[in-house]
């Protein structure tokens, strides 16, 4: 494990704080900022022009090939990126981020299996024009990816898709999802799957959102009736070969580095230390209590231990080794430790803080809202027992 950058990664550095210093606002940066306008069209239009402008200046897809409007650089410039993003609280990520999924997922996966007019979308992916979506889960088939049911049935020129889909992140925004739906016959498991580029304005697709605990509605259900989408460009892969494109991208999703998850935690953990200062737990100030000193303190470590996992992760991409199992660790100790930090927030407010007409609440909305928030982390991307079960099975050797 090398604990250091090269002197290239760090050159970038400097270019990207520079620009991020100019482009994120200061008022983005104060806990709350989104959260306030969760949901609205200035939230959206204010984020899309963002991404854009980071499009535009050649900050977005960094480590993309230069022809498809990156940078053409290695893992360790996207970790910087990354961690960069993340501490000038940059709306980028899982819940922020517009063109995340389809920067992160869908457009890797294009550049090893597209057609050459399926590469020809990948700038409009980086760019935002095309805002994506991915549907894999059903109702019936989360875990268990290769029971889905969602069929696709060739009539012409065209797959007519027909089922639904579930727990889609950015669904209220997304224009497109990238989907496996079932090709093959009803008991073809993972040998009868494809993977289908869905139009989502085609006619016969309607998206209704999911309100979480926490009141935002940005995961949705999509009900797809009879749906044509044509073959000619939407399909990746071959028919009924769409297992391989969808191992080949979750295995994409297994080799993001959590560096910029550490920084972005680590903020979540100030904004806790700095309620902790201002709120009053029997008669003095909360932070001053040894039990939540003890918490906070357990939890800076557990994110020192993110940092180094980071780098370890780093390392293995750059000696070419795919992390594979050891990915489900870090997803284990991420979701843990930010689960662990809302809580205390959550705690350091205590009964008063639940409530939003509460003075403590009205400055920590943010805290009581993450809180709420967070509780799906250990669901999305595979659930932690289905993590722990690959970390038995692989990395400990445990019979089954
Ligand atoms: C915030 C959030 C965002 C999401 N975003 C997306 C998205 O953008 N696109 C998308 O396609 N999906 C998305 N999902 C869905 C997510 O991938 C699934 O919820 C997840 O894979 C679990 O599937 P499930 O909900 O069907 O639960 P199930 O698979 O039904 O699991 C139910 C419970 O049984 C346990 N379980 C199941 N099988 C086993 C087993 N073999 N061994 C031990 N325990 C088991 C699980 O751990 C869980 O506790 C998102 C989910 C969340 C919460």
């Amino acid at each position: 494990m090398d604990l250091r950058y090269s002197p290239e990664a760090e050159r970038f550095r400097k270019e990207i704080r520079r620009w991020l210093d100019e482009s994120v606002p200061p008022a983005w940066r104060v806990p709350g900022f989104w959260l306030e306008r969760d949901g609205t069209t200035e939230s959206l239009d204010l984020r899309r022009r963002w991404e854009r402008d980071r499009f535009d200046n050649g900050f977005a897809g960094v480590d993309w090939p230069v022809e498809l409007g990156g940078r053409g650089a290695g893992h360790e410039t996207r970790a910087v990126h990354d961690e960069e993003m993340a501490r000038a609280r940059a709306p980028i990520g899982p819940y922020l981020g517009l063109t995340y999924l389809g920067t992160t997922l869908l457009g890797p996966t294009l550049l090893r299996y597209g057609t050459a007019e399926q590469k020809r979308r990948l700038p409009g992916i980086l760019s935002g024009d095309t805002i994506w979506c991915q549907g894999f889960s059903e109702p019936e088939s989360g875990s268990d990816l290769a029971g889905l049911r969602t069929t696709a049935v060739r009539d012409g020129d065209a797959l007519v898709v027909t089922g639904q889909k579930i727990w889609t992140s950015m669904a209220r925004y997304g224009d497109a999802m990238f989907a496996l739906v079932r090709t093959g016959p009803p008991d073809s498991r993972h040998r009868g799957i494809t993977f289908l580029l869905i139009d989502l304005t085609l006619p016969g697709v309607e998206v209704r959102p999911i309100r979480q605990l926490s009141g935002s509605c940005d995961l949705g259900h999509e009900f797809l009736d009879a749906v044509r989408v044509p073959i000619e460009g939407n399909v990746v892969g071959e028919i009924d070969g769409g297992w391989e494109v969808a191992r080949y991208l979750l295995s994409v999703e297994r080799q993001a580095s959590p560096i910029g998850q550490y920084v972005e935690f680590l903020h979540e953990l100030d904004d806790v230390i700095a309620a902790a200062r201002r709120t009053a737990k029997d008669g003095r100030p909360a932070i001053e209590h040894p039990s939540i000193r003890a918490r906070i303190a357990r939890c800076r470590a557990d994110l020192e231990l993110l940092r180094v996992r980071a780098y370890d992760t780093m390392t293995r991409l750059g000696r070419g080794e795919d992390p594979g199992s050891e990915a489900s660790v870090t997803k284990l100790l991420w979701s843990r430790t930010r689960l662990a930090i809302a809580d205390l927030g959550a705690d350091v407010l205590g009964v008063d803080g639940q409530r939003s007409s509460a003075p403590a609440g009205e400055r920590a909305g943010h805290l009581r809202w993450r809180h709420l928030q967070v509780r799906g982390q250990r669901i999305a991307g595979g659930t932690a027992q289905i993590q722990r079960t690959l970390v038995a099975r692989d990395l400990l050797g445990l019979p089954r």
